[in-house]
């Protein structure tokens, strides 16, 4: 816990800025009397103290979202469509400021943080067409005189829990099609990066957003239980880390809630012998040192098929003095800090691990950070590593590239297979029909052939499977538009009033 600065001091240099929570449209102070830490992570320094919400917190944000559901869901679909054009401009407009937050309280690039600005963007652009994706069915004369509609209608207050590596992108997944489809909406960040759910807040209100349809409460287990234990809650949207997804499941559902809960990762990346050498080396450092691994979708395992193992390691070998690791404000830096010391140290521990478990250390991070407080590590690539080990049985989440040496197709894809995680995976090869099989064969949501980080665009889903995802709906996309509504089927008869009268029977249709 932290001690509060009695007033914003953004700019003051030493100075600890207080991030308060937005509830009805205004940024309020929490009450709570607690505060996590915020840090630079590139400058190893406390940067902000964000209030951590109580129960009660979290009760008068709910009542403020249910106070505004009627009006907002009663807008008409043209309107809330003009709405979302709208806050598309203003998204589009800041997103270099929002960018500029992530890379200060994450720690990404800032071009990586840019680029998480324009997926999240494609999102609202997707909800922009909300007239279209909530369109119901029409079946005209079902029985004489009788027509039945279906129609999609909003669930009501619903709430997103969200991780750190994404502090935009993510609750763009959830927020922008909760409100298209005529939700009032919750939105529990991170609270290792809470500023941008603040400036999306500000954002929303200046587009034009009613107050209480968009609120953020900072928090902790505390505000987590909160809302998923809250009645005026109707479903729960998370993003997160496996056991952390597996609770908000149980949890919610158990409080009768509709919940779909996106967990952890392995994801595997297997290079077959005829695969591109090149391409494969360039994709395996893109997708596993991007972000620092701190990506769901990142390449954390390299499969090298065969005799491939050798020209490839060399390859990503090669490649790795290249990375520029550094403050991710600076330009030239292509790969910035963990998010937190202690995460940095626990990612450094799986390199010793890894030596002590047999694996051999291509390149190793701990040696090549920059100097400074700064929560750095440098890219590592180890070789031969086994199941057993714990490099290849945990989620790592940082900048540690394991290469699992397989001897066949089968061996590799069994690997995938049996591993309890299933969000991504790619195929490297130049042999359609292997590509083919593969993508039917797989256990993963989302498969990549010759793609490393296959992240579906807005109008496909995002979700894994096994492990990666608790519940049955993945997030953004068609099966968005699913989740944040219900569905209703109305059956209606306007009969000639002469033919009317009382059957007691049950409704035939023939
Ligand atoms: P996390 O699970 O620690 O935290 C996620 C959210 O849960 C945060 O808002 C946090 O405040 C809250 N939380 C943490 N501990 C809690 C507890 N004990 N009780 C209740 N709430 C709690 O995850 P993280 O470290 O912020 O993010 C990294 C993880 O997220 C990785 O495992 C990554 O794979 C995963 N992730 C998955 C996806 C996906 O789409 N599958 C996307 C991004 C991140």
């Amino acid at each position: 816990m932290t001690e509060l600065a009695e007033a914003p001091a953004a700019g003051r240099e030493g100075a600890i800025t207080r991030i308060p929570h937005w509830i009805g449209g205004q940024r309020v102070n929490g009450t709570s009397g607690r505060s996590g830490p915020v840090f630079n992570p590139a400058l190893g320094v406390q940067t902000s103290a964000v209030d951590l919400a109580s129960v009660e917190e979290i009760d008068a944000a709910v009542k403020e979202a249910a106070a505004a559901f009627p009006a907002w869901r009663a807008m008409s679909l043209a309107r809330r469509a003009e709405l979302f054009f709208r806050i598309r401009e203003l998204f589009h407009a800041h997103r270099e400021d929002l960018a500029k937050l992530l890379t200060a309280e994450h720690g990404k690039v800032l071009s990586d943080a840019m680029g998480e600005v324009a997926r999240g963007l494609e999102v609202i652009e997707f909800a922009c067409g909300v007239p279209t994706l909530v369109k119901g069915d029409f079946s005209e004369q079902a029985s004489t005189g009788v027509d039945v509609y279906s129609i999609r209608q909003p669930l009501g207050v619903v709430a997103g829990i969200t991780p750190f590596n994404f502090p935009a992108m993510v609750p763009m997944w959830m927020w922008a099609p909760a409100l298209a489809c005529g939700n009032c909406f919750i939105l529990k960040p991170s609270e290792k990066d809470p500023s941008a759910s603040l400036l999306t807040a500000e954002l929303l209100k200046e587009a034009g957003v009613p107050d209480g349809v968009f609120n953020v409460v900072h928090g902790d287990k505390v505000a987590v239980d909160a809302l998923l234990e809250h009645p005026g809650i109707a479903a729960i949207s998370f993003v997160g880390s496996t056991p952390i997804a597996r609770y908000i499941y149980e949890t919610g559902t158990k409080h009768g809630k509709r919940v779909q809960a996106l967990g952890g990762a392995k994801n595997h990346m297997i290079v077959l012998p005829d695969a591109d050498i090149d391409m494969a080396a360039d994709a395996a450092v893109s997708a596993g040192y991007g972000s620092a691994g701190e990506r769901c979708m990142a390449v954390s395992v390299l499969v090298a098929v065969g005799d491939v193992a050798d020209p490839l390691v060399e390859a990503i070998k090669q490649r790795l003095p290249k990375v520029k690791v550094g403050d991710g404000m600076q330009p030239d830096s292509e790969m910035g800090p963990l998010v937190t010391r202690e995460h940095r140290d626990k990612v450094a521990s799986y390199i010793a691990s890894g030596s002590d478990q047999g694996a051999k250390i291509v390149a190793d991070g701990r040696e090549t950070a920059p100097d400074g407080d700064g929560f750095f590590l440098g890219v590592s690539l180890l070789d031969n590593v086994t199941t057993e080990m714990d490099a290849y049985r945990d989620e790592i989440f940082g900048p540690v590239l394991s290469v699992v040496r397989a001897a066949s197709y089968d061996e590799a894809i069994g690997l995938v297979n049996d591993n309890p995680y299933g969000n991504g995976v790619a195929l490297f090869t130049r042999d359609g029909g292997v590509a083919r099989q593969f993508q039917f064969d797989v256990a993963a949501g989302m498969v990549g052939i010759n793609v490393p980080i296959p992240v579906p665009v807005a109008y496909y889903s995002f979700g894994g499977w096994k492990a990666s995802l608790f519940g049955d709906s993945h997030a953004y996309g068609p099966e968005s538009i699913h989740f944040y509504t219900r569905g209703k089927v109305v059956t209606s008869r306007w009969p000639d009033p002469s033919t009317s009268k009382v059957d007691l029977g049950f409704p035939q249709t023939r």
